[in-house]
């Protein structure tokens, strides 16, 4: 097989790092869409991950005409806290609705997370990631793919790689965080890697 591109509507540097990891087994080459940073943003204000992965799937995609585009939709979910902070991952910390890549700091968000906690037993702090990829092509969403994660909150933060909440999120099958292992380690059992590979044998019948 040769190598394809698929293009990723994304500038967060993480996200791009976590798709580019879980490509690397595959023929397949990961880039982001030309000129993404100047595109007009996409306001993520579907209730949803599947509605906010299509907004911004079938957005980005008119700004390549012809190609598959890729968005995803991901969060953090704590049963403690009733699923928060769910699709409001990425501005936790500040709460309003956000635009496409508009995030809050990531130290910011995980201090509210362990704030919110406070002195939850570690045995009730579950959690898990999910994501939702959307492909589109000019303008049309043609499929969605969920994947997930399970694992447990930490009381402090661990580990050095990755972004958002993975240091704060212990992945008991390993015994590390998320930010303790490589994009590639990570894709093998992230939310991002399970939708990628859902995603990736949906394309392969494609072609
Ligand atoms: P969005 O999908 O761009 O709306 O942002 C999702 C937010 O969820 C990110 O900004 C992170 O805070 C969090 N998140 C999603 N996936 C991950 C992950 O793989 N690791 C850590 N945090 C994540």
């Amino acid at each position: 097989m040769t190598a394809r591109t698929v293009l990723i509507a994304t500038s967060n540097p993480g996200k791009l790092r976590d798709f580019a990891g879980a490509a690397a087994a595959y023929a397949i080459t990961i880039a982001g869409i030309p000129g993404f940073s100047s595109l007009p943003p996409v306001v993520e204000d579907g209730t949803t991950f599947e509605a906010n992965a299509r907004k911004k799937a079938e957005a980005y995609s008119l700004a390549a005409p012809g190609e598959l585009v890729l968005a995803d939709d991901s969060g953090l979910e704590i049963d403690a806290l009733g699923g928060a902070p769910g699709i409001h991952s990425a501005r936790y910390a500040a709460e309003e609705p956000h635009a496409a890549e508009s995030n809050t700091d990531d130290e910011a968000n995980n201090a509210r997370v362990l704030r919110e906690l406070g002195n939850v037993p570690h045995e009730d702090r579950a959690a898990r990631f999910v994501c939702v990829i959307a492909v589109a092509k000019d303008g049309r969403t043609l499929q969605t793919f969920r994947g997930t994660a399970e694992g447990v909150i930490l009381e402090a933060p661990r580990g050095q790689h990755g972004f958002g909440y993975d240091p704060l999120f212990y992945f008991p099958q390993i015994g590390k965080t998320f930010a303790e292992l490589s994009a590639e380690e990570k894709a093998q059992y992230s939310h991002r890697g399970a939708a990628f590979r859902m995603f990736l044998s949906w394309y392969q019948q494609q072609a």
